[in-house]
C-alpha cells in the first residue's frame, strides 16, 4: 500500500467552493485560503438550528501508536456521505509538535484522510500562530506592568502565565528571564509550554462567538498579588487586543476528506490539561449545516469522551445521538498482556482478557445516556479468530460491533458501519446526561469521575489541594466542571495497569484553575505540557524534493 502522503498527493482535490457548496454554505460565507482550503464566516451564515445528529468517535486504551479514532471518524463521515446522507466532519488541528516529533501527523492515514494534508499539518490556516501571539502578548503586558511600576501589586513569584511555542522544544521548559540590567526588567522565573496546552487554545475551542470569547479571555488569571488577589487579563486591558489577534482564528476551517466529504478542522486543544476536542463553534456551524456530525475526542474514552460530555457538551449544550467506539485487535491484546513487542502474532486469548477494557468503556458510556456501536478498526495482521473475539465480547454488553477497513478502502470499508451508527441516531434513544451536576463540590465532581468512570476506590488529595479548591469555591468557580488530567494508558493513574483495574486510588497532585476556559484542571500523575522530541524525530525524514513537494510527513 502506498504511503500516507503518497495517497493524499494522487487524491484529485475539489475547489473548496464545491466542498462548501455540498452543505449549500452561500459563497459570501467563504473565505478561501489557496484552493483547497477556507475560512468559514459563521455570521454571513443564514441562521439555523443545529438540527444534525451529532456523533462522537472515542476508543478503548490504546497502545502508543494510536488506534485510529482519526481515520476511523474520516471513514465513517465518508462512508454516511456515500450512503447519501449529508454529512460533515469535526476535527482537531494538527499541532507541529507531534508533527516533527514521535506521532508524526494527524490528519487520517491510509485512504482515510482529510487533505491537503501536508498543509493541515504545517501551519494550515495560522491559528496556532495566532493562538502563540495571544497568548504571548498577555506575557509581554504582564512583564511591561511590572517593569513600569506595578500598579496591580502582582508577586512576581505568583505570576502563573508562561509563554508559549508550538514545538516540542524542552529546553524551554523551565527559564529564567530578564536577565541582563534594569532596562530588561525583574528577572523571574518561568517557562514555555506547547500552544496546544494554552488556556487561550482551550478558550477559542469552547467560546459560542467572538464576544463570548473576549470575555473568557478576559477571565484568564495571570497570577496573584502578595495578599493572594487574583489579576486578570482584563485587569491588565489584555483581552481586546488578544480577540483582535483571533479574529479570523476563530472561524472554522472548511477542508475536504480524500473522497469530497466536508470537514471542519478547528482548535486543537491538548486532551490531558485541557479538554481534547475540536472548536464548539465548529461543531455548531456543522451541526446547523449537516444532518450528520462526526466528531473525535482525544485520547481512550476515560478521558476523552468523558471530557467532550461533561466539558463540552454541557457548556455548549450539545446532546450527542451516538458514540462509536474504536477497538483494535493489537490494543486489546496489549490490554490483555501482551508486550508491545509481540503484538502481530496472532492470540485470541490475549484478546478476551483485554475485552474487559472495551467491556469497561461500554458500561461507562452507557452511564451518559449515548448508545454506543463498536467499530473494529482492522489491521493486515488481525486474524478472523481475533475479530470474532471482539463481536462477542461487544455482544456480551448487548452492543453491536462492525469491522472497518476504511483504512484501505476509504469510505467503501465503512459501510455497514455507516449504517449501524445512522440506525442508532436516528432511533432517538439518546438520553444524554452529563455524570455529575454542576452544584457538586469540585472534589466531589473529580472524585465521582474516579469513581465512576476510573472504578477507583476513592480519589485523595493533598491538604492544601483541597483548601486550594475551597478557596476557588468560595470565588465563586465551585460551578465550573472538572478538566482530569491522567495517563491515558490505563483506567487508574498508573500506565502500566492495562485492562481494567479497580480498587486503586487516584492521587491528584495539583489543581489549576482556568477561569477563561471554565473548568479546574486536576493533575493526576505526570503530566507535561512542552513535550520533548525523541532521539530521532520524525523531522529528521522530512523536506521539499525536487518537485516542490514535502516527503517524509505521515
Ligand atoms: P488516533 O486518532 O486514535 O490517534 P489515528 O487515526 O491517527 O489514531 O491512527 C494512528 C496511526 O495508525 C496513524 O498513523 C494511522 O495511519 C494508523 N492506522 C490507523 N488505522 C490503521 C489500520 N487499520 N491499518 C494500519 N494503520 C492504521
Ligand atoms: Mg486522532
Amino acid at each position: 500500500m502506498p504511503t500516507d502522503i503518497e495517497i493524499s498527493r494522487a487524491a484529485a482535490l475539489l475547489p473548496i467552493a464545491e466542498v462548501a457548496a455540498k452543505l449549500d454554505i452561500p459563497p459570501l460565507a467563504v473565505e478561501p485560503y489557496g484552493h483547497h482550503k477556507a475560512k468559514v464566516a459563521v455570521d454571513a451564515l443564514p441562521k439555523r438550528d443545529a438540527t444534525g445528529k451529532l456523533i462522537l468517535v472515542t476508543a478503548i486504551n490504546p497502545t502508543p501508536a494510536g488506534e485510529g479514532k482519526t481515520t476511523t471518524s474520516v471513514g465513517l463521515a465518508d462512508a454516511l456521505s456515500r450512503s447519501g446522507r449529508r454529512t460533515a466532519l469535526c476535527l482537531r488541528e494538527p499541532s507541529l509538535g507531534p508533527c516533527f516529533g514521535t506521532k508524526g501527523g494527524a490528519a487520517g492515514g491510509g485512504y482515510a484522510q482529510v487533505v491537503p494534508m501536508e498543509d493541515i499539518n504545517l501551519h494550515f490556516t495560522g491559528d496556532f500562530h495566532a493562538i502563540t501571539s495571544a497568548h504571548n502578548l498577555l506575557a509581554a503586558m504582564i512583564d511591561n506592568h511590572i517593569y513600569w511600576g506595578n500598579a496591580l501589586g502582582l508577586d512576581v513569584r505568583r505570576v502563573s502565565w508562561r509563554r508559549v511555542l508550538d514545538m516540542n522544544d524542552r529546553a524551554l521548559r523551565d527559564i529564567v528571564h530578564s536577565l541582563g540590567g534594569a532596562t530588561n526588567g525583574y528577572p523571574r522565573e518561568s517557562g514555555f509550554d506547547i500552544t496546544v496546552a494554552s488556556e487561550v487554545m482551550a478558550i477559542l475551542c469552547l467560546a459560542s462567538d467572538l464576544a463570548d470569547l473576549e470575555a473568557r479571555l478576559g477571565r484568564i488569571i495571570v497570577g496573584y498579588t502578595a495578599d493572594r488577589r487574583a489579576v486578570t487579563a482584563r485587569d491588565l486591558n489584555a483581552a481586546g487586543a488578544m480577540a483582535a489577534l483571533l479574529a479570523q482564528a476563530v472561524k472554522p476551517n472548511l477542508v475536504q476528506t480524500l473522497e469530497g466529504t466536508p470537514a471542519f478542522v478547528h482548535g486543537g486543544p491538548f486532551a490531558n490539561i485541557a479538554h481534547g476536542c475540536n472548536s464548539v463553534i465548529a461543531t455548531r456551524t456543522a451541526l446547523d449545516l449537516a444532518d450528520y456530525v462526526v466528531t473525535e475526542a482525544g485520547f481512550g474514552a476515560d478521558l476523552g469522551a468523558e471530557k467532550f460530555f461533561d466539558i463540552k457538551c454541557r457548556m455548549a449544550e450539545l446532546a450527542p445521538d451516538a458514540v462509536v467506539i474504536v477497538a483494535t485487535v493489537r490494543a486489546l491484546k496489549m490490554n490483555g498482556g501482551v508486550a508491545k513487542s509481540d503484538l502481530a502474532a496472532p492470540d485470541v486469548a490475549a484478546v478476551h482478557r483485554g475485552g474487559a477494557n472495551l467491556m469497561r468503556h461500554l458500561e461507562n458510556l452507557a452511564q451518559f445516556g449515548v448508545p454506543a456501536v463498536v467499530a473494529i478498526n482492522r489491521f493486515a495482521s488481525d486474524t478472523e479468530e481475533e475479530i470474532a473475539a471482539v463481536r462477542a465480547i461487544a455482544a456480551a454488553q448487548a452492543c453491536q460491533a462492525v469491522v472497518c477497513t476504511h483504512f484501505s478502502d476509504g469510505g467503501a470499508g465503512a459501510g455497514e458501519l455507516a449504517e449501524a451508527v445512522a440506525a442508532l441516531a436516528d432511533s432517538g434513544s439518546a438520553r444524554f446526561m452529563p455524570l455529575y451536576d454542576d452544584r457538586l463540590s469540585l472534589f466531589d465532581k473529580i472524585n465521582t469521575v474516579a469513581k465512576r468512570i476510573y472504578r477507583a476506590e476513592e480519589a485523595v488529595a493533598d491538604a492544601s489541594v483541597l483548601a486550594q479548591l475551597r478557596r476557588w469555591e468560595a470565588d465563586g468557580f465551585g460551578d465550573l466542571p472538572v478538566c482530569m488530567a491522567k495517563t491515558q494508558y490505563s483506567f487508574s493513574t498508573d500506565p502500566t495497569r492495562l485492562g481494567a483495574p479497580s480498587g486503586h486510588v487516584v492521587h491528584v497532585r495539583e489543581v489549576r484553575l482556568a477561569a477563561g476556559a471554565g473548568f479546574v484542571v486536576a493533575i493526576c500523575g505526570e503530566i507535561m505540557t512542552m513535550p520533548g522530541l525523541p532521539r530521532v524525530p520524525a523531522a529528521e525524514g522530512i523536506r521539499v524534493n525536487a518537485a516542490g513537494q514535502i516527503d517524509g510527513l505521515s
